[in-house]
């Protein structure tokens, strides 16, 4: 199999704050693996870079096999190393496994595609006002709403004020215990739906403390979790877990992180980073399995050069091509 990568510019439609920070771009690498495509989103606060991302495909060496079916053996071979990376490659050869077989994953998986929840669309922080009138606009029937700075509540209750949808918001780890355990009451009396990150990475005993509080609203880990080890490592201090491909390494460690929360009575949010098309149907195909689906990365791209999952309001439509089902639709910039 030959491998190659090319830079996958990315422009957001509006400017993407959230507690770790602003951006008005990605800068994606594209993956191609024979017919296969896979995406790795260079996220700054999870350590990736494009250039990291390049430089790890650069040095992965031949570990392929010309039977599509050894994924297991392969993606075994990858050495350790960018996680988003490591999905590129992942998804690249569950797209060449599909195309071969000439399936659409979900039909190599098993899963119905009805079963699919809909997804939430994410309003990143801006001025309350500004971020009322974005749910105002979209009208759907799901919000996550970014929190973590000075306006939570304001925020929160503007949005509340013009919008009966359900309301997830998300810290990315922006609070202190402290902050969390006065800001989870104030924003439950807006009938939210859960709580995700609410406290740095790593502070597992804080989520226990959290949890021992009995506040209203479920908390949901997101940054503290990558791989199934963490989700393991998380049971009884959350109520639920947020799997990315971009964390986990790809398709197979994210079935394995899913079925380890099931386990363990943690419902599983699926979500995305900044991502085209490519990464973000290669997700999709997983959704029939999850709760809760938070893969709203193409609507907030401007500039997506890829067709795949498409969406009749929150509702997933996932393609039934063969492999992820993703095609160019000649829009490269
Ligand atoms: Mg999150």
């Amino acid at each position: 199999m030959k491998l190659s990568w090319e830079a996958l510019p990315l422009e957001l439609r509006t400017t993407f704050r959230i507690a770790h920070g602003a951006s008005d771009r990605r800068d994606n690498v594209l993956v191609h693996l024979d017919e296969g495509l896979g995406e790795a989103a260079a996220v700054a606060y999870h350590g990736e870079t494009q250039a990291g991302i390049m430089a790890y495909l650069a040095a992965v060496g031949d570990i392929w096999e010309d039977d599509p079916c050894l994924l297991e053996d392969v993606l075994a071979r990858l050495p350790a190393g960018s996680a988003a990376a490591r999905a590129a490659i992942d998804i690249a050869l569950h797209d060449v496994w599909g195309k071969r077989l000439g399936q659409p994953l979900y039909r190599l998986f098993g899963l119905n595609p009805a079963r699919a929840p809909l997804t939430s669309f994410t309003i990143a922080m801006a001025a309350p006002e500004a971020m009322a009138e974005q749910a105002r606009e979209a009208g759907l029937p799901i919000y996550k709403i970014k929190v973590g700075g000075a306006q939570d509540v304001a925020a929160v209750a503007a949005i509340r004020a013009v919008s009966s949808a359900r309301l997830r918001v998300d810290a990315n780890a922006g609070w202190t215990r402290e902050q969390a355990a006065a800001l989870i009451p104030q924003l439950a009396d807006y009938d939210l739906e859960l709580v995700e990150q609410p406290l740095p990475v790593g502070d597992i005993e804080g989520l226990r403390w959290l949890k021992a509080r009995g506040l209203d609203l479920p908390i949901f880990a997101d940054e503290s979790i990558k791989t199934a080890r963490d989700v393991a490592a998380h049971a009884g201090a959350v109520d639920g877990v947020v799997i990315k491909l971009m964390k986990t390494g790809g398709i197979r460690e994210a079935l394995r992180a899913i079925h380890t929360a099931h386990a363990l009575g943690m419902e599983v949010m699926l979500s995305c980073m900044v991502e085209s098309s490519v990464g973000v149907t290669a997700a999709a195909h997983l959704a029939p399995l999850c709760e809760l689906a938070d893969l709203d990365g193409p609507l907030l791209v401007r500039n997506d050069p890829f067709a795949g999952v498409t969406y009749d309001g929150a509702r997933l439509c996932l393609p039934d091509l063969p492999g992820i089902g993703v095609y160019s639709v000649g829009q490269r910039l």
